[in-house]
């Protein structure tokens, strides 16, 4: 079934053949045992069914989820694939995770005591390297090793690095090295430290499994490298109205912008209820086809001004659309204008926004079974 497309809201059209090139990407230069794809957060905003249908059709066998629900969505989705929950048991009991075969990853000590007492399970375990957040500390670690993990079975070894963008640490920080150096004295188990810059950057953290999120999505997360990725979520929305205003009219609550000179201003579909950062006050730009059109004014709860003087007349009129990001603009050019992580803008829009799928290739499992979601 094929919903034509609304022309008074927003609408991110997601293409699954390039999910699927990305993942291949991915794929040729990982050199590890078993490549994994981070599907948290509803797979980044861009749809979990979609995303697990396309990655599983890739040989993809590993997903590591946020959250006990959202892993046995993916369980029903990948009946064969290994499921990571990395809140550990903090939704589920040992036997949630033993009924759903999902592996928790434990992230402390009682944690790990809890899953003991509740018998045999396959579990991963967390270390903080030194990102503050989950796993656990050397101290601990050092106890674990003491303490012994019968009768669980161990099945990775995790740690995220302190950075998303250099993922090696910086200087004299050696995460590989402190990493191996701190699960030595723990049982054998697969080790897990590569995330998406890591596969490109550093080849040295390949180790046995890697957990690839961004580059999946196409959201390039070391932009100075200018990566091999194909974005996969492009955003668009529709001119409601385009109106001629005088010097010195004011466009936006409390006047947030003075027109300086005549000016034609475009009032698009799409505002804060759809994701787009607050933070875009006259700040950034969408385009008409090649087109720079400026923001103008702040942003509304569901409308944006954006200049459109002397932009060719039938480009931006009621019925066309906008480009927010895609072809001609990058997410990642727009979140920094935002003064947010390009997965920040583009979860927040694929939330906020219906969403429509792509998939040319005939082979794409998902093709002919779903072509648009709604908020
Ligand atoms: C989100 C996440 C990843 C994926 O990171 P990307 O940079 O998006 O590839 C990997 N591991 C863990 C534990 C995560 O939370």
């Amino acid at each position: 079934m094929t919903v034509a497309a609304r022309a008074d809201s927003p609408l991110m059209e997601i293409d699954l053949d390039r999910l699927a090139g990305n993942w291949q990407t991915v794929r040729d230069r990982y050199t590890g045992a078993a490549l994994g794809a981070v599907v948290k957060c509803n797979a980044y905003g861009l749809g979990l069914e979609p995303v697990v249908a396309t990655l599983s059709h890739r040989g993809c066998r590993q997903y590591w989820t946020l959250g006990y629900d959202e892993a046995c969505r993916v369980r029903a989705l990948a009946p064969a694939a290994e499921v990571f929950v990395l809140t550990g048991l903090r939704g589920a009991s040992a036997r949630d995770c033993r009924t759903q075969r999902l592996i928790p990853v434990l992230n402390d000590l009682d944690e790990i005591a809890q899953a003991r007492r509740a018998g045999a399970l396959t579990v991963a375990i967390a270390l903080d390297t030194g990102l503050g957040r989950l796993g656990l500390r050397p101290e601990a670690v050092a106890r674990l090793a003491k303490q012994g993990l019968a009768p669980l079975r161990v099945r990775a070894w995790i740690t995220q690095p302190a950075s998303f963008s250099a993922p090696e640490g910086a200087d004299g920080q050696n995460l590989h090295d402190r990493f191996l150096d701190l699960i030595a004295p723990l049982p054998r188990a697969a080790r897990s430290l590569a995330i998406s810059a890591s596969v490109f950057t550093c080849p040295e953290h390949h180790l046995d499994m890697a957990r690839v999120g961004s580059a999946l999505y196409g959201v390039d997360t070391s932009p100075s490298l200018d990566l091999p990725l194909l974005p996969v979520a492009s955003l668009r929305a529709p001119v409601l109205q385009v109106a001629d205003l005088p010097a010195g009219a004011g466009i936006g609550y409390d006047r947030q912008f003075r027109c300086p000179g005549p000016m034609r201003v475009a009032t698009l579909g799409i505002g804060y209820a759809h994701g787009l950062p607050y933070a875009l006050m006259s700040r950034g730009a969408v385009y008409f086809g090649p087109y720079r059109a400026p923001v103008v004014g702040g942003v509304s709860m569901g409308l944006i001004g954006v200049d459109v003087t002397g932009l060719p007349v039938d480009l931006a009129i009621p019925g066309q659309w906008a480009e927010i990001f895609g072809e001609h603009q990058r997410l990642e050019t727009l979140a920094a204008l935002a003064g947010l992580p390009a997965n920040a803008m583009l979860i927040a829009t694929a939330t906020g926004c219906g969403r429509r799928y792509h998939a040319a290739r005939p082979d794409q499992p998902f093709a002919s079974r779903l072509s648009e979601s709604l908020p």
